[in-house]
């Protein structure tokens, strides 16, 4: 396999005077790694993938792969894969012969074509076809097949060619929630063993973290961070970002103190919050506390505790129950808070609607945001 690296260069794309798809977004997408372009519905995820594929031309900047501008070469020699949504299999034929007909097309293969026998072509349709888990699937068409293994069917065509680059459009958005988690994992295994770099479109955000080694967010065409899964999570660089990857309590404050790896906070309730890394933050500027709901620690008002470090009173609204876990939302002097705590059988974790607790997050549980609302 041989893996390329993409680069975006202040790639712009418009339809007609009003429609700014995509907005300078610059990015670099090392070879053999997976990258997810993630955001909402409009964000401009596809718009980036069909440029790669050269289905849009970009208004402006540039895209190169391995280092070379593709602005002038046709989809067909880009040496892509692609896998959309709704399939695209050729129905009538058998999955062999989608297969095949994805050698034969292919123009490296019209190349090859008088080089390769039809034993060679059916030798890597097995092989493809083994590779995701299809062994003994060859004679079935379309129809008879399940949607998960169409899906299956689409990933060994597009990697049968040998592409330089895989292109995923929402690959599972059709599928179930169960089948969708075992299609990631295999997804990413195969990615993995063939080495492809592999840019995957989605607005599910478990999907993008679970599977990427980095991860574009994106918001009305604009790039808001790129970074690794763990990075985008724990450390969101924006508001927009901290709110739509996973759940998250964003406090509104005003920085007391804040030096190269500590930030010291105060909220509207006269708490002090301190906080570790962070950019440099100057005081008297107004912020966000941005602290996952798994990151807090609860515990009843009327336990003895051992510090008052980084602790806001509350007043238990909801709690739900998720098998091992519980979500507690809370009000506050500073508004609602929600966390997500263990539950603990021996009792000393339940919680009941009215009771009064102690909420309290570690050093290191969240990050100061510039706060960006108007
Ligand atoms: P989704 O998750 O819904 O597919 P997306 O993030 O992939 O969304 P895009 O399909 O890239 O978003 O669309 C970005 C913006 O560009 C949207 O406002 C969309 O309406 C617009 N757009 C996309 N294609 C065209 C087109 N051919 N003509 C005009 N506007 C378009």
């Amino acid at each position: 396999m041989n893996a390329a690296s993409i680069r975006l260069n202040s790639v712009s794309k418009s339809f007609g005077p009003d429609v700014h798809a995509v907005q300078d977004v610059s990015l670099t997408i090392e070879p053999g790694s997976l990258v997810t372009l993630l955001g909402p519905s409009g964000s401009g995820k596809t718009t980036i993938l069909r440029s790669i594929a050269g289905f849009e031309d970009i208004s402006s900047g540039e895209i190169l792969i391995d280092g070379e501008s593709i602005a002038a070469t046709p989809t067909h020699r880009r040496q892509l894969g692609m896998v959309a949504q709704d399939y695209a299999l050729f129905p009538h034929m058998t999955v062999r012969d989608n297969l095949a007909f994805g050698i034969r097309s292919s123009r490296r293969a019209r190349r090859e074509r008088s080089r390769l026998s039809s034993g060679q072509v059916a030798e890597r349709v097995d092989r493809m076809l083994a590779l995701v888990g299809l062994d003994g699937f060859q004679a079935r068409r379309p129809q008879q097949l399940s949607g998960g293994q169409k899906q299956r069917v689409a990933l060994a065509r597009a990697l049968v060619t040998d592409p330089r680059v895989l292109l995923l459009d929402e690959p599972f958005a059709a599928l179930d929630k169960h089948l969708r988690e075992q299609l990631q994992i295999e997804v990413r295994r195969i990615q993995q063993e063939v080495g492809i770099t592999t840019v995957f479109v989605t607005h599910d955000q478990g999907e993008a973290l679970s599977m990427s080694d980095h991860v574009a967010v994106l918001n009305r065409g604009r790039l808001e961070q790129y970074a690794t899964p763990l990075e985008i999570y724990d450390e969101p660089a924006t508001r927009f970002v901290a709110e739509f990857v996973g759940r998250i309590n964003l406090l509104d404050g005003v920085v007391a103190s804040g030096n190269a790896g500590r930030t010291d906070v105060v909220l509207a309730d006269g708490s002090r919050i301190a906080l570790e890394g962070g950019r440099e933050t100057p005081a008297g500027e107004r912020v966000q506390l941005s602290v996952r709901p798994e990151r807090i620690r609860l515990t009843h008002a009327s336990e003895r505790h051992d510090d008052g470090l980084n602790t806001i009173m509350g007043v238990v609204k909801t709690v739900v129950y998720l098998g091992d876990r519980i979500d507690v939302t809370m009000n506050t002097i500073v508004g609602e808070i929600a966390a997500n705590v263990p539950r603990d059988r021996s009792g000393d974790t339940e919680f009941a609607d009215g009771d009064h607790v102690r909420i309290q997050f570690a050093y290191g549980a969240g990050t100061v945001l510039p706060d960006l609302l108007p």
